[in-house]
């Protein structure tokens, strides 16, 4: 989500006349993009602003903490000079223009400019379709930040993904921290849109549905989902379009019903692993990530190890690891933050090292099949390979055979795996 706000401003300062710095030295004007979701991640943004501050250059902090540190944020940076919440980034290139510091926004205004702004490099897009959140996960500064659940109407979203497509999209990875509720909480249909050939009335497989429809998009992906968006229906969406991925990333953070239920994430173990089976079942090689949260308070080993047993009877084929960190304001910040620093450290190893064990088994069971692979480009640690991603989002890296035919970023290839890590699968040109 932060990587699509980054290149919406990027879009919006460069339609406004400016041009991109080729390094951080070059610049005249240096913005940076913050995350609230862990205390970690928002001292390391508001540390990096205050060294940048220090350079006598125009300085810039955008996104989520700014919204969490309101008027604060210039008493921690006194030099900045200006600060932006995460739904007025439409409004940074007046800012800039006007030249008025310090400024602070933290509003709704500008939300639309930016949301429609796309630099329109490369093959792959963000596109968010859901702003906000109103689920309120007890440990969750988003919905603080990020403000009320909005669902973009399908017309606009669709026209934009056209629009990418006609610049050389081929693949969009729709947003939302709930994207399933997509067109829940606001309608995103209205009656003057045709109706759904394949009968969808769910919005958002019915979104898909449309999309599915654009010649030239190869692919769809989208995140992050709740089980309880995975409906009959959105089953139906997988299994009739071949251009939705056949991956979902799907947030557990405790395989716990204690603590599920603390959290308030709304489902229970059984639910979430039944939401799990459909779509083995479905497709045995689809592929499921998750985030899992370690010392949430109160979590005892009895909890963790709940946790445990749940990720290995869900077979994730990727996981993220976080240790719990209390947020401002948020329900859980205030129980006590009782699970000791190296207890949640010891947790977190042990979930890494099961996930890279079953992450390999799972990659070591494609061995021998075929896989098409949106190729993205000369592999970073091995220039002679070229990279790319098959249907489930895993890293399929291949030797470039002299001679075979060429195999340009943004085209989909097969490849045959021969080998396979836990992150990632090799393989040949078929
Ligand atoms: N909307 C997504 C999650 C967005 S936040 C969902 O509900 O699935 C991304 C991840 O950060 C979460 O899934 C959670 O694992 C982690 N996270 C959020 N708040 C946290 C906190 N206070 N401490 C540790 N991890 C947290
Ligand atoms: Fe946070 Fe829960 Fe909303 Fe995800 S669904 S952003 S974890 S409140």
């Amino acid at each position: 989500m932060n990587v699509r706000d980054s290149e919406a401003v990027e879009a919006l300062l460069i339609a406004a006349g400016h041009t991109k710095a080729s390094s951080e030295a070059d610049a005249e004007l240096l913005i940076v993009n913050s995350c609230t979701v862990r205390q970690k991640a928002e001292e390391k943004a508001v540390g990096k602003t205050g060294y940048l501050c220090t350079t006598g250059k125009i300085v810039g902090l955008m996104g989520c903490a700014v919204k969490r540190l309101g008027e604060n944020v210039f008493k921690k940076l006194p030099k900045l000079n200006f600060a932006v919440g995460p739904r007025a980034l439409g409004l940074i290139p007046k800012i800039v223009s006007d030249g008025r510091f310090p400024r602070l926004e933290l509003g709704d205004e500008g939300l639309g400019d930016a949301l429609s702004a796309h630099t329109g490099n490369g093959f792959q897009a963000f596109v968010t379709v859901l702003v906000g959140c109103d689920n309120r996960c007890s440990y969750c500064i988003v919905p603080d930040v990020r403000g009320h659940e909005y669902s973009r109407p399908a017309r606009e979203v669709i026209a934009e993904v056209r629009a990418l497509v006609k610049r050389g999209v081929k693949e969009v990875c729709l947003l939302g921290q709930s994207v399933l509720r997509y067109g829940v909480r606001n309608p995103a249909w209205d009656e003057n849109d045709s109706p759904s050939p394949g009968g969808y009335n769910e919005p958002f497989p019915r979104l898909l549905e449309a999309l599915s429809s654009i010649e030239g998009l190869e692919r769809i992906r989208f995140t992050s989902a709740h089980p309880a968006g995975c409906t009959d229906e959105l089953l139906r969406a997988y299994r009739q379009f071949p251009q939705v991925c056949r991956h979902l990333h799907l947030p557990v953070q405790s395989g716990s019903d204690r603590i599920l239920a603390d959290m308030g994430r709304r489902y229970t173990r059984s639910e979430y692993l039944k939401a799990v089976e459909k779509l083995r079942q479905f497709d045995p090689e689809f592929a499921l990530t998750t985030d899992v949260i370690v010392g949430y308070p109160g979590e005892t080993s009895e909890d963790f190890e709940e946790t445990r047993s749940l990720m290995q009877e869900a077979q994730f084929d990727n996981a993220f690891i976080f240790k719990y960190s209390p947020r401002p304001g948020t329900r859980s910040a205030a129980k006590e933050d009782d699970v000791l620093k190296e207890e949640k450290e010891r947790r977190d190893q042990v979930l890494l090292a099961d996930q890279e064990k079953r992450g390999l088994e799972r990659n070591r069971a494609l061995i021998g099949t075929e896989r098409d692979v949106l190729v993205e480009g000369p592999s970073k640690r091995n220039k002679s390979r070229l990279s790319g991603r098959d249907s489930g989002n895993r890293i399929v890296v291949w030797d470039m055979i002299e001679g075979s035919a060429p195999a340009p970023a943004g085209s989909i290839v097969k490849v045959r795996i021969l080998d396979a890590h836990a992150q990632i699968l090799l393989g040949e040109i078929v």
